[in-house]
């Protein structure tokens, strides 16, 4: 894959407030496309600009200096979430590191993360998370099978389930609170109940806390196209049955989610698990009482 280095005019996006879903405020990407490449990826969307999704991966060499330049003493208090566009642990994180120089920035000056990945690299921060931790860490892994043969299909070049399953026991044996992000649930590929007890099962025996699910998928225009490319080639046949279904459909709900739910309900509060992140509450420093 070819590797083009950039320059960011700028690095956080802010919301007005923190996303219900994964309680973000502030959006961080250190890349451009990702190297995992998994075949339902929304991120190979007209709309995002990337033109080579699968052919090209840039680097934002600046990030780092734009960080420190954003992330002053005075920005309000939220939390930083990165990978949802592209995944911050992807292959070329080992060359670059931003994402690791990125976390040495955000516990230096003392910001919550939350962390998207679908790559055991993860562990390798281990040390900076366990510093953001004094204000929060959380580190979601994506989990839409835990059967590493479907995964090489669906997700090619990420690492496997069996690996981020292991990554999640030990950040967790290490204090640092984790999740699932068990989406997207490809119709009639991970839709059934055995994936979604699998899943559970796995996710709380590697000591997650909660599980956010999605039971579905969205799609448009190129994401659309080669998806049921891959289709053609992995599951033949199978890309017609979408197309008879969905249409030009963006919202793509898998045709069993209604009894999907009441499942994953009943398995997860079984097995203790949540449907939410974590609470972040900023608790500003006690002012030093006047001396005179
Ligand atoms: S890990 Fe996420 S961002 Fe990367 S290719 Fe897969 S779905 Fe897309």
């Amino acid at each position: 894959m070819k590797i083009r280095e950039i320059e960011a005019k700028t690095l956080l996006s802010k919301a007005k407030e923190p996303d219900p879903w994964f309680g973000i405020l502030y959006t961080m990407n250190l890349y451009r496309g990702c190297t995992h490449r998994c075949i339902y990826c929304d991120s190979r969307s007209e709309c995002y600009q990337i033109e080579d999704f699968d052919g090209e991966i840039l680097v934002k060499t600046n990030a780092i200096e734009r960080l420190k330049q954003e992330l002053t003493p005075r920005r309000q208090r939220g939390r930083i979430g990165t990978g949802s566009m592209n995944d911050p642990y992807q292959a070329v994180e080992r060359k670059f590191q931003l994402t690791r120089q990125a976390l040495a920035v955000i516990a230096e000056r003392g910001f919550p993360v939350h962390i998207i990945t679908k790559s055991d690299l993860v562990t390798r921060d281990l040390d900076l998370l366990q510093e953001i931790n004094r204000e929060q860490a959380l580190v979601s892994f994506t989990l839409t099978t835990v059967d590493d043969e479907l995964a090489r299909k669906v997700e090619p070049f990420a690492p496997l389930p069996s690996a981020r399953l292991r990554a999640m026991r030990s950040l967790r044996s290490a204090g640092i609170r984790c999740g699932v992000t068990m989406m997207p649930i490809l119709p009639w590929i991970e839709d059934n109940p055995d994936n979604i007890n699998a899943i559970l099962h796995a996710a709380a025996d590697a000591g997650a806390e909660y599980v956010l699910p999605a039971f579905g998928m969205s799609m448009r225009d190129r994401q659309r196209d080669y998806y049921y490319a891959r289709l053609d080639e992995l599951f033949p046949g199978l890309s017609r049955q979408y197309r008879q279904r969905y249409g030009n459909q963006y919202q793509v709900p898998a045709p069993n989610a209604a009894e999907l739910y009441p499942l994953f309900t009943r398995l997860r509060t079984a097995l203790g698990l949540a449907d939410h992140i974590p609470q972040y509450q900023y608790h500003p420093p006690a002012q030093q009482p006047a001396l005179f």
